[in-house]
């Protein structure tokens, strides 16, 4: 039937093999690049496309006749499933790593040098393992190596949290395989990590392809935490009703807790964290991966390589670490440009212990003082008032001109009412000054509160609290606003929260506050976000946002449901992941089209001459059927 050679054209092979029409951001000049033999490093945001940077390279020089391309990959886990949507493409692909026994290696070693294999994905060690590198020597001295792709690229670089010592050792192939294309990847942007994988990878000589960090589909929402279980239920249930997402807490203990809680209310959750076995953990992932509609709750264990394109939804219970950690983490929404929405509760205990957790920790000074500016920059970011894709953007060095708003964050959509907030942290400040005058010793927020609102308890007896001349002197306020003054004051570093009991203490800047000289502005406390059920779409037509996902009528919303069904039996059956077979996307197109002949289904995004021939009359029947 194919009388025509294979196209060897990247842009033909995007066609043919991907069913895509056209290349996204650098992928063209990357693949250009790599194709002519020369080295890249690419800097890409995750969902923007990296696997055919390297996917297209390599089936056009296999065409070419130049052999296998290998792509080293950490994530063991997802090795399988990148094969089988390479094989679903009729790219013929496998895999080498500790999951394989000693007859299943054997036999990938042997289609390794028969000259068939396009692609083979392996684990680090595997790669500098002396056996393989044999392997590999012989397959270049027959110029049957087509080129090395470098995936996860980060995990070179000590800087980041993904480090994996086996990289370190993949910086032996410049030498050992000179001439041969070596692409790395990752999207982990910081000009640290990013000199780091320059040196150790020696990709001195490497185009660098840097793209824009923004995800424009993703909705970033940061809500005051009152409480977050509660915040949290509202959200799934209100914007993302059997939707797939994750839910991020800082400890194993609440992972298993809010899983074990959002069960109870009725939803399909499941916790993981590197405290459940092995095998548990494994079961967990795969079943993210291959249903629909989980909620995963877990610490950040779990994420990197989770490259399930349909996270409708990432959620943070407690705060990150760091924005870097943030970005990552959020990053996980909405890989396939649909809308995706990145929520965090966040509140005053957030900060006090991420504060904490730096002081107590037994690192360096120098280490502390970064990591306590990393805590400041993201503290910024949730208090802020303005838009946060600017903030988030401007952290990564990506500048927007003055004003930018982009219409698909909380504050550009819904921009909050602010109050001066300057004489309330100043009787605040005072009051933490009284404490420790009139006592000795310092005090908590919830004691503090009390005091200012001139609330009678035990301890404001006791203390003696009640005669200080600051008792009393914020009965205005309301407890909200109070623990937003002080976490924000907290946030900003005027005031310390220190030792087992969270005491307060002013820290020199307080001082400057005290005088009048800060100005603080403070958002007025929301009640429940303003949407409605199904909210997530509305703002999908502001500014920059995600493309509104296909509408579909009646009609075309039953082929939607009839061709996800058929898809579930074709995944099952071949044991993949169902968006590995066909994306949402994609079929949601064939229900808004509903072709007739293989010809127009062939005009379907994602539908590539494969797939075409292996499922093309099935889908035809299916729609059919209902016709
Ligand atoms: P990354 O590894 O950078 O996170 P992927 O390579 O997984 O991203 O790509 C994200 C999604 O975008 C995948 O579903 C992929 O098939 C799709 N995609 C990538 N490039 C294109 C393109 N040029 N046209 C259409 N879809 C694309
Ligand atoms: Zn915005």
């Amino acid at each position: 039937m194919l009388a025509d050679p294979l196209p060897t054209d990247p842009h033909a092979v995007l066609n043919e093999v991907f069913g895509y029409t056209a290349f996204r951001g650098h992928q063209a000049e990357v693949i250009e690049q790599v194709i002519s033999g020369g080295d890249a490093l690419v800097l890409m945001p995750t969902g923007g496309g990296k696997s055919l940077c390297y996917q297209v390279p390599a089936i056009v020089r296999h065409r070419a006749g130049r052999g296998v391309a290998v792509v080293v990959s950490p994530l063991i886990a997802l090795m399988h499933d990148q094969v089988g949507a390479l094989e679903e493409a009729g790219v013929h692909a496998a895999f080498l790593n500790s999951t394989l026994d000693a007859a299943g290696a054997q036999a990938v070693e042997r289609e390794l040098l028969s000259g068939r294999l396009v692609m083979l994905y392996a684990a680090p060690e595997r790669i500098t393992h002396p056996r393989f590198l044999a392997m590999l020597d012989s397959l270049r001295e027959r110029g049957q190596l087509s080129l090395f792709a470098i995936d996860e690229a980060h995990c070179v670089s000590q800087w980041g949290h993904d480090f994996r010592e086996e990289y370190l050792q993949l910086g032996l192939l410049a030498e050992r395989y000179a001439g041969v294309p070596r692409i790395a990847l990752t999207a982990t942007a910081d000009a640290h990590t990013r000199a780091d994988i320059v040196e150790r990878l020696q990709l001195q000589q490497a185009r660098t392809f840097v793209s824009s960090f923004d995800r424009p589909n993703i909705r970033y929402t940061i809500v005051e935490k009152d409480n977050g279980r509660a915040q949290l239920l509202r959200f799934l249930r209100d914007e993302h009703e059997g939707d797939a997402g994750i839910v991020y807490c800082q400890s194993r203990k609440k992972v298993e807790e809010t899983a074990e809680w959002l069960n109870a209310e009725g939803l399909n959750a499941l916790p993981y964290h590197a405290g459940l076995d092995a095998d548990l953990r494994r079961r967990h992932q795969d079943r993210f991966l291959r249903e629909e509609g989980l909620v995963m709750v877990a610490t950040v264990a779990f994420g990197m390589g989770i490259d399930k394109p349909d996270v409708r939804f990432v959620a943070h219970l407690d705060l990150p670490k760091n924005i870097e950690g943030y970005y990552q983490e959020t990053g996980r929404a909405g890989r396939d440009g649909e809308a995706a929405d990145a929520w965090m509760a966040y509140g005053l205990a957030d900060v006090v212990n991420q504060r904490r957790m730096i002081d107590e920790s037994t690192a360096g000074e120098e280490f502390k003082r970064l990591q306590v500016g990393k805590l400041d920059a993201l503290l910024a970011l949730a208090e802020s008032l303005d838009c946060r894709r600017q903030r988030l953007l401007a952290y990564f060095g990506e500048d927007t001109a003055p004003g930018y708003r982009c219409g698909n964050c909380d504050n550009c959509l819904w921009p909050p009412e602010r109050w001066d907030a300057t004489e309330a942290a100043r009787k605040a400040l005072s009051c933490i000054y009284r404490f420790h005058q009139h006592s000795g010793i310092g005090y908590g927020a919830g004691h503090l509160i009390d005091v200012l609102r001139g609330k009678s308890t035990d301890k404001t007896r006791e203390r003696g609290h009640e005669q200080l001349s600051t008792f009393g002197i914020g009965a205005e306020l309301s407890e909200t606003q109070w623990r937003g003054v002080i976490r924000q004051l907290i946030a900003l570093g005027h005031v310390a929260s220190e030792g087992e009991y969270n005491t307060l203490v002013l820290t020199a800047s307080a001082r400057e506050v005290l005088r009048g000289e800060v100005t603080i502005e403070l958002r007025v406390p929301r009640e429940p976000a303003p949407r409605s059920r199904g909210g997530r779409t509305r703002g999908a037509t502001a500014g920059r946002a995600a493309k509104p996902a296909l509408h579909l009528d009646t009609d075309a919303q039953q082929r939607f449901e009839a061709l996800k069904a058929w898809r579930g039996e074709v995944a099952r059956e071949h044991n993949l992941p169902a968006y590995i077979v066909f994306s949402d996307a994609t079929l949601r197109q064939m229900a808004a089209e509903a072709p007739d002949s293989l010809s127009a289904l062939a005009g379907v995004s994602g539908v590539g001459a494969k797939k075409l021939e292996a499922y093309g009359p099935e889908i035809l029947r299916v729609l059919g059927d209902l016709r």
